[in-house]
């Protein structure tokens, strides 16, 4: 009788867990239809990345039910993980595509970083806060995200080790755009990257690095947290 009751026991927790889990694969599918799609990004390998990343894996336990929600969340240390939609169409800007070399600056909670990950093996993230950077490291493991590589750092001063990079995603509000990163990006390459009053509303701009020539395009307002400086390199 008592191993009926524990096997019910097993039973139920097992389609617990399995329903929270089909609920968060329902909740991505509908927040990729009605918040990205529906906002016109139409890249099939970012829409699929945004299908796949368990986005709720990268917020703390009691933000759990709201990551799906069209907008930002603490990540703790006065720190946010971006709106869904932001995530998106700046991978979308990046046109990231297989094989390509990537830096981002702001690991955060990691999930910018997966995004990319699921679209190209080769991505480099930089947190300047080192309990982030800690809690990144582990997450990236425990979710199979083996290739990201991270470093605690002052990410304004860019990874030399690895440059060039094919593209550059800053996902903090600098208020010029870092001379080191231009210098990082590739002949060719693209950078998106916010640039305004760190409190006020930024311009996200894509960065395209051309026949020694440097371009930017405005493309929407957005608020970030502020890029800080540190004195790491
Ligand atoms: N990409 C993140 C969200 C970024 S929030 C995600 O997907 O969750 C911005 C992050 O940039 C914060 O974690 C902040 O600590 C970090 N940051 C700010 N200034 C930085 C700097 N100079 N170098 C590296 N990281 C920085």
């Amino acid at each position: 009788m008592k191993h009926i009751w524990i096997l019910t026991i097993v039973i139920l927790a097992v389609a617990a867990h399995s329903f929270s889990q089909s609920e968060n694969d329902r909740l991505r599918e509908q927040m990729v239809k009605h918040q990205i799609e529906a906002r016109d990004v139409k890249s099939k390998p970012v829409l699929n990345a945004m299908k796949k990343v368990p986005r709720h894996e990268f917020v703390p336990e009691k933000y759990h039910k709201e990551a799906y929600n069209d907008h930002p969340l603490p990540i703790g240390y006065g720190q946010t993980i971006s709106q869904p939609y932001i995530v998106a169409l700046m991978t979308e800007l990046a046109e990231v595509t297989k094989g390509e070399k990537v830096l981002e600056i702001g690991t955060g909670s990691g999930y910018q970083a997966a995004v990319l990950a699921e679209i190209t093996d080769s991505v480099f993230t930089i947190e300047i806060i080192t309990e982030l950077t800690n809690e990144a490291k582990p997450r990236f493991q425990r979710l199979g995200y083996r290739k990201i590589t991270v470093k605690n750092a002052d990410g304004y001063y860019g990874w030399k080790e690895y440059a060039p990079f094919d593209v550059i995603v800053v996902t903090a509000a600098a208020e010029h755009i870092p001379p080191p990163l231009i210098e990082q990006l590739k002949e060719g390459g693209k950078m998106i990257i916010p640039v305004g009053h760190p409190l006020q509303v930024q311009d996200l701009l894509v960065v395209e690095k051309k026949d020694g020539k440097v371009r930017s395009k405005n493309i929407i307002p957005v608020r970030f947290v502020p890029l800080v400086r540190g004195s790491k390199k």
